[in-house]
């Protein structure tokens, strides 16, 4: 692919004046704008601004009107002829056309009293700045932002800075805004519509604004604005650098494609990642929206202030963003153990995809823009980075890593870096070279397993699946408990030391990799499990299920495995011992009796923890218990207990699913929707579905109706997750994900992907969230027949950069999946048809 040049080498903007004009926005599709750009041109070449489906009326240069301005389509640009290096202003008058996808400028749609309104809002990250004004939209091209805009007097208008002045006339109220600092361009936002909020100040008296539709209840805005002002005063201290605008308005918008959007000043949100129901959302809810606040808060700081030069960098957004977002977290809501829940949502998915050969690393070089939306890959850029960053605090200690940031964002304050900008920073804090240590893990895709025998340690890169060989290593922070003779760190392939009998190591997960013990070395380890802490009984048993994924272990030895777990109380450990029974699911689809047999021990290992928490929330009882609810009540389903599927069936009423505890909402929802055959329940949820405000009641009645057993049942659920008006295209991928890894629903599901894909390329192509398609089939598909016709259907799309690598890695994983499933299989089922009743 041809690398594209940056035109900020060419034009330096410095400001910008912006008017959007959205009084016909509803009427006729059509928003008018004119922009004034005053910058720098540095050589004698034509000026190129980047351009993407506007119409550009006129062009003036220093004031003189220029006629033979052109656009260019395939590279994005409007080009004006204009040869004099200096300091020059440029303004264009221009149009473009409001359509549905979810970047750019775009509507979102919500009902309110009977009525569709609409409102407006943009979404500029990566590269879609382009789309609503011509711009430098590079992220290194930084200049100040006067933003103006004309809209229905009715609707609130909001941008990164606070209103300067309106003008109202008539119906139409011209809302003008202060001057942003110094900042990228796909930073710049604005909302306009019917919106409501609460609002609060921090500490220091920074206004804090939390704004959604008014189908959204007031109360709903009160736990993410408590959340919001505690971490702006969290990160200030922390930091020890100040929020650097006057304002922070939260945004829940009806329709987003990704999860938040951290525009400096003006945070956009999918409406579950921001709204608390006080009487629904449980802990776990609260929990999601703590975490996306101190992530998007997190990057005021982290890419707003300090931004990286180019793409390549997009870590130093966001893998210090997912990591320091549980800090925020830790420090303010103690009790819900974020630690490890970090270990389950970054940990499980970064060491299951950065094990599959031709995967990215965390720093990617970027070309052209159109790889840019191939770099937000949550397992590698969030998960992995995060937990290169949790490592990297480790190696450094806390005192000089909090001491390295601040030097970070003083220094290059309104700037931009790279990453050995950081590496400096944080190297002179702590007196350790950090670029040596970091530079391995940040560029080199893969990790390490690393082998203990008793007199020795060696290291050799980890696979699931095929694979060419490899001598990749890794500086390895070994974390070895108790240390014994083992060094801090491995430089080296190979290390002759004398190893402890019950020695572990990667203890406290500050590691990024698995440990392979010899069978007796596990079964020292495994007898005292009980004394070990929470985080190192979790990534044991994690790094078991992974060892037997890469064929280092046997499928069939994590039957025996979960029995030293019997007696655990941990939730999040408890997540991982039903994901672990998880994966033997696979192996017995087509034999009834050993998965009776899988059925029956899900129920007993449950069993004691259902004695002890019942169906319901007690009040006053630990946060940990009601979240391990959910969990216990899932494999006793699982297990078919009739007392559990009675007890389920008993407390569901259509009227009332808002009011059931939001542990078990879904479950409550998925025991009927499997065990009915009264298709009016389908359509009574459907038609809930459709028309409850609240997202989080929406993605329990999906995840409950895609666990349904009729594939005719899952054909009409798909049928209406092509009509936006049941289901928004913002959440359409999880219905999709859900039913092609249910094997009752996989057929039907991944006919209709490929029957849909010209859907899919015009609901989802030029979006973030494309891939997720070829990436959520491989992950259910699971025979000769499948694979084969995935190569078939999506070989042909190879050379299209925004899917080249999720399609490799989608053979490669699907592969790896039919070669356990042939060579492990028959040992599984045997052992489990051999278990006691
Ligand atoms: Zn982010």
């Amino acid at each position: 692919m041809q690398p594209v040049t940056r035109l900020y080498t060419q034009f330096i903007p410095h400001h910008y004046d912006i008017h959007w004009d959205l009084t016909k926005a509803k009427e006729d599709r059509l928003i008018s704008g004119t922009v004034t750009i005053s910058g720098e041109q540095k050589d004698t070449a034509n000026i190129r601004l980047h351009a993407h489906e506007l119409d550009v009326h006129s062009v003036s240069v220093n004031g003189v009107d220029v006629a033979d301005f052109t656009l260019d389509a395939d590279a994005d640009e409007l080009v004006i002829p204009h040869h004099t290096p200096g300091q020059v202003t440029l303004a264009v008058d221009f149009s473009l056309t409001l359509t549905d996808a979810m970047h750019g400028l775009y509507p979102c749609y919500f009902v309110y009293d009977g009525i569709r309104q609409e409102l407006y809002a943009t979404q500029f990250e990566s590269h879609h700045a382009r789309e609503a004004f011509p711009c430098i939209d590079e992220p290194e091209a930084k200049a100040t932002f006067s933003v103006s805009i004309t809209h229905d007097t009715k609707h609130v208008a909001l941008s990164n800075m606070p209103v300067a002045t309106t003008d109202a006339r008539d119906h139409a109220t011209l809302t003008t805004f202060d001057v942003t600092p110094k900042m990228s361009s796909y930073l710049v936002a604005f909302v306009v519509g019917n919106i409501h909020k609460k609002s609060g100040r921090t500490k220091r008296g920074i206004e804090v604004n939390i704004w959604a539709s008014p189908a959204q209840h007031a109360n709903t805005l009160d736990f993410a604005l408590e959340s919001a002002t505690k971490i702006i005063d969290f990160y200030e201290e922390y930091f020890g650098v100040n929020y650097p605008l006057a304002k922070c308005d939260h945004v829940a918008l009806p329709d987003f494609s990704s999860g938040a959007m951290e525009n400096w000043g003006l945070i956009t949100y999918r409406e579950v990642c921001l709204l608390a129901d006080p009487k629904t959302t449980g802990p776990a809810g609260k929990h999601l929206i703590a975490s996306v606040v101190a992530h998007e808060l997190a990057h005021q700081w982290f890419g707003n202030l300090v931004t990286m030069e180019w793409w390549d960098y997009l870590w130093l957004n966001e893998s210090f963003a997912d990591f320091v977002e549980h800090i925020a977290v830790d420090a303010l809501y103690p009790e819900w153990e974020t630690w490890l829940d970090f270990i389950l949502s970054r940990g499980i998915a970064a060491l299951r995809r950065d094990a599959i050969e031709g995967v990215q690393p965390v720093q990617v070089t970027v070309k052209h823009p159109d790889e840019i939306s191939t770099l937000f890959d949550g397992a590698i850029v969030y998960g992995k980075g995060a937990r290169l960053m949790k490592m990297l605090r480790a190696f450094v200690g806390e005192e000089a890593f909090r001491a390295g940031l601040k030097e970070y964002f003083s220094t290059y304050a309104y700037g931009n870096t790279k990453g050995d900008d950081l590496w400096a920073c944080l190297s002179k804090a702590s007196g350790k070279d950090v670029g040596v240590f970091m530079n391995t893990w940040i560029t080199q895709p893969g990790y390490p397993v690393v082998s203990v025998t008793p007199d020795g340690i060696s290291q050799t890169q980890f696979f699931i699946g095929q694979h060419a060989e490899s001598t990749k290593i890794w500086p390895v922070p070994l974390g070895a408990v108790p240390a014994g003779n083992v060094p801090e760190i491995m430089y080296d392939k190979e290390l002759a030391v004398a190893i402890e009998p019950n020695q572990r190591f990667n203890s406290g997960d500050n590691g990024h990799f698995v440990t392979q013990y010899t069978p007796e070395h596990l079964k020292t380890l495994l007898s005292q499990i009980h004394s070990a802490s929470t985080v190192d009984r979790l990534t044991l048993l994690n790094d078991q299920t992974l060892l037997v994924r890469g064929r280092y272990e046997s499928s069939a030895s994590l039957i025996d495995l979960l029995s030293y777990y019997e007696g655990e109380t941990n939730d999040a450990v408890w997540d991982i011992m039903a994901m672990t029974l998880g994966e033997l699911k696979k192996f017995v689809e087509t034999d009834n009796a050993a998965e009776q047999k899988l059925r029956a021990l899900s129920a007993r290992i449950a069993r004691s923890n259902f004695e002890r928490l019942g169906f319901e929330p007690v009040k006053g009882e630990p946060v940990t218990d009601t979240k391990l609810r959910g969990t216990i009540l899932g494999m006793m389903l699982y297990g078919e207990d009739a007392t559990v599927i009675d007890g389920m069936m008993a407390r569901f009423d259509i009227a009332t699913l808002a009011d059931l505890p939001a542990e078990i909402r879904s479950l409550v929802i998925a025991t009927v929707v499997r065990y009915t055959d009264d298709n009016a329940v389908i359509d009574q949820l459907m038609d809930t579905y459709q028309n409850t405000p609240s997202a989080e009641l929406k993605e329990d009645i999906m995840a409950a109706m895609t666990s349904t057993r009729d594939p005719e049942v899952a054909a009409r659920l798909l049928a209406d997750c092509k009509n936006a008006e049941i289901v928004r295209p913002q959440d359409v991928s999880p219905w999709f994900v859900y039913l092609v890894r249910n094997r009752f629903t996989r057929t039907v599901a991944w006919d209709w992907l490929r029957g849909s894909w010209d859907w899919v390329l015009a609901t989802y192509g030029g979006d973030k969230s494309f891939d997720e398609f070829p990436r959520y089939a491989a992950s259910g598909l699971m025979t000769e027949e499948q694979l084969a016709e995935y190569k078939a259907f999506f070989e042909p799309m190879l050379d299209n950069p925004t899917l080249t690598r999720t399609i490799t890695m989608g053979i490669s994983e699907i592969s790896a999946r039919l070669a356990l499933l042939a060579e492990d299989g028959e040992a599984v089922r045997e052992k489990l048809r051999d278990l006691d009743d």
